[in-house]
């Protein structure tokens, strides 16, 4: 059964990876040392400063706590953070008791001052309120989700005080950065951002209205910004986020539009991947090139899509086919799998994207694909060699892991039979007949120096980022390379 929420690695910097020291030696060392607990004194003073400019920056990027809590995400069940750890009675309540409880100690200690043991007394006080947030933090971290605390933290209200006085002041609008998108045009709504936030926040919900994200609770950490697949999160001032938009090239959302269409058709390709066929109702007809993708809606609360690249060739725009691989884990390919059956109604939204449309002038074109990456060659490769294009050589390689993840497998020889400037080059990573061409698509490109091509990459992110190496490697000119990671 998938998850919704995702694990996915959040300790992107040293004091991320590391602050979970601080918080061990504090609230585990000061039990034999309690002046530790003094240590807690400057860093209370920093978070509620950096909260004034910032809001909740410092719980994602700087609290030893939450670097500790992120650090058990592979041990957690990561499910859903139940409502009462929200609620605005029990955040407020707990957030009250806590400062008295703290109020009610200090002044018990205070008549120690002047006395030796003032210090070891005062220091006790941030150890053991160290050691309960380890103790229940770790706790809910292992049973919910790593960031529970941190949704009624007392200290995380402190920060929204701060943050509330900044912004009143007028300060924080100039110093605060929040996470942004450069176009919601551009948007998958794929809901990636809400899987994988710690705070189980639903950044992508707020973009149409909003080029900025404004929940208090967001903890600024960019764990959203790293896993959007569109690449189109960052983490920026107010001031900044207006121009970045205005410069941002939407050109491959110029045609987006909703669509109503009937399942047509779906065909088995393999166990794991199927062949959709999309016969359009409204509108009836939608003009599409190769190399672009549809949005297909996958449920309704919250709204979430799934990308997919056109595998068809446009002819009449009456109808689209697309190729999913079944993810294993994958909560959208669950649910396509399961859900969607010839003759349903499905939504779509496109077509989207401009990142592989092919120089047709180009006199070498060369098309790196590995496992469902394939699918834009599907259409693009038709296009170039029966629709007219100047290539004197078109040069696919494609990539699988076993020889029966080959894809179109029938069509493309085909075409490399009757074209002879297509050139149809295969290879497989773990194959069983020892006679199979071994290795990774990175090893044809660079053992037949394949140089001088415009290039066209589509696959996993990994193989993606070997390939740009290995072409910057053989020299390589940056605006010859194109390439859409899925
Ligand atoms: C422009 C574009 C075009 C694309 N074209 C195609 C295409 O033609 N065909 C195609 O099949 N796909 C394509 N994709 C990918 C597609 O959009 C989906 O991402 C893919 O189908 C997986 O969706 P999912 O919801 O099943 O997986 P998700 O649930 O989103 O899982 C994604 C990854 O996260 C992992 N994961 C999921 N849950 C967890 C968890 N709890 N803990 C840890 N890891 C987890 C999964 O194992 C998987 O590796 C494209 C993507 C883009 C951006
Ligand atoms: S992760 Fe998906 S939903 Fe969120 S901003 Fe990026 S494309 Fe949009
Ligand atoms: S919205 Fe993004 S930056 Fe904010 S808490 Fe969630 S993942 Fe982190």
């Amino acid at each position: 059964m998938s998850s919704y929420f995702i694990k996915t690695g959040r300790l992107f910097t040293p004091v991320r990876k590391y602050a979970w020291l601080f918080t061990l030696l504090v609230g585990i060392g000061g039990l034999w040392y309690p002046r530790l607990g003094l240590l807690v004194i400057p860093v209370m003073l920093s978070l509620v400063i950096m909260a004034f400019f910032r809001g909740r920056y410092w719980c994602g990027n700087f609290c030893a706590h939450g670097s500790l809590f992120d650090s058990l995400l592979p041990l957690s069940r990561n499910s859903k953070i139940p409502a009462f750890f929200k609620a605005k009675i029990v955040v407020g309540g707990f957030f009250l008791w806590f400062t008295f409880n703290l109020t009610r100690k200090f002044i018990r200690v205070w008549s120690l001052s002047g006395t030796g043991a003032f210090w070891d007394r005062l220091g006790m006080i941030f150890v053991s309120s160290y050691l309960m947030v380890i103790i229940a933090g770790v706790l809910l971290s292992l049973f919910v989700t790593p960031r529970t605390w941190c949704n009624f933290c007392p200290m995380g209200v402190l920060q929204r005080l701060s943050s509330k006085l900044g912004k009143l002041l007028g300060v924080a609008r100039k110093t605060d950065v929040k996470v942004s998108i450069t176009s919601s045009k551009l948007c998958h709504k794929c809901g990636k951002c809400a899987r994988v936030c710690p705070m189980q926040l639903l950044p992508y919900a707020e973009f149409p209205e909003h080029n900025q994200f404004t929940a208090e609770n967001c903890i600024k950490c960019a764990t959203c910004v790293e896993n959007c697949p569109a690449g189109i999160l960052y983490i920026g001032p107010e001031q900044e986020a207006a121009a970045k938009s205005a410069r941002t090239d939407e050109s491959g959302a110029d045609g987006r539009r909703r669509i109503t269409a009937r399942v047509a058709a779906v065909k088995e390709l393999k166990p794991d991947v199927r062949e959709y066929t999309f016969q359009f109702l409204e509108p009836e007809k939608i003009s599409y090139k190769p190399g672009q993708f549809l949005l297909l809606k996958i449920q309704d609360n919250p709204e979430m899509f799934r990308a997919y690249t056109i595998s068809s060739y446009c002819t009449d725009g009456r109808s689209a086919g697309i190729i999913v691989k079944k993810v294993k884990d994958g909560y959208g390919t669950e649910m396509i799998f399961n859900n969607v059956k010839a003759g349903d109604v499905v939504e779509l939204e496109g077509p989207l994207g401009n990142s592989l449309q092919v120089d047709k002038k180009a006199a070498r074109l060369l098309f790196v694909a590995n496992g469902i990456g394939i699918t834009p060659f599907i259409p693009l490769v038709y296009d170039v060699l029966e629709k007219g294009s100047a290539a004197r050589d078109v040069t696919l390689v494609y990539g699988v892991r076993h020889e029966n993840d080959f894809i179109y497998d029938e069509y493309f020889r085909e075409l490399a039979a009757k074209h002879p400037r297509f050139r149809y080059l295969k290879v497989v990573s773990r194959p069983e007949d020892p006679q199979v061409r071994k290795g990774y698509v990175t090893n044809v490109v660079e053992e037949l120096a394949l140089t001088g091509y415009k290039t066209y990459i589509c696959g996993s992110k990994a193989m993606t980022a070997d390939m740009l190496q290995v072409l910057r490697k053989l020299g390589y000119d940056e605006e010859d390379i194109f390439y859409e990671a899925v």
